[in-house]
């Protein structure tokens, strides 16, 4: 046994709290698990918590497996229907999605990612500039900001630099405006233009050149 929370063996045992856990049904009938939870004094963080249990999430009343199948029969089911197969309130299925979407599109995590691309789509009038950040290794979209330039970025530059992340390389496009920002907030990264850019503009210096 640990602490839940600083991982120490310096513990000592501080008598059990007995937890009840909805878990998976068996045919119609509902089935609880009654498990006496250990509670640990840590002589580090002087405090009395409870060990961590393997089948349930930390302050939940119900097992990872009955979150499992309350997912899965929410893919084809209302929420009122799930709750009332299963028996429970309305809020406990709605409470389960919530959580279940809340880690699956959580803000992600920055502090790994060491080549980036910057992009801006356009929307049309109405809705404008979005400018886009890119995890290239991934390929996956880590931010997303109102507008063009650099004021878009500036939400981004925050969150980078509370990560910790240590950037290597940052494609743009050639606009002064993404260069003089990359410049500015990751100083140690390479920028790199991609080739689309580079070809456009030596394409249009040519055609100048010819007229
Ligand atoms: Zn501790």
């Amino acid at each position: 046994m640990r602490c839940p929370v600083c991982k120490s063996r310096e513990i000592h045992c501080r008598g059990k709290l007995v937890r009840r856990f909805r878990t998976v049904p068996v045919g119609q009938k509902a089935v609880y698990i009654d498990l006496p939870v250990q509670r640990v004094e840590c002589t580090r963080c002087q405090a009395v918590r409870q060990v961590k249990i393997q089948f349930a999430d930390e302050h939940k009343r119900y097992t990872r497996s009955f979150e499992r199948l309350v997912l899965d029969l929410s893919r084809h089911m209302t929420i009122q229907a799930v709750a009332r197969h299963l028996g429970v309130s309305w809020d406990l299925v709605k409470g389960i999605q919530k959580d279940n979407l809340n880690k699956r599109y959580r803000l992600p995590k920055l502090a790994k990612i060491k080549r980036i691309a910057l992009d801006e789509i356009y929307q049309g009038k109405k809705l404008g500039y979005l400018t886009i950040v890119l995890d290239l290794q991934r390929g996956a979209v880590i931010f997303v900001g109102n507008g063009k330039g650099a004021d878009a970025l500036i939400p981004f530059w925050k969150r980078l630099k509370r990560s910790g992340a240590r950037i290597e390389a940052v494609a743009t496009d050639m606009g002064p405006a993404y260069i003089s920002a990359v410049r500015a907030n990751i100083p140690d990264a390479t920028l790199v233009f991609d080739h689309f850019h580079i070809i456009k503009l030596f394409n249009e210096k040519l055609t100048k050149l010819a007229s």
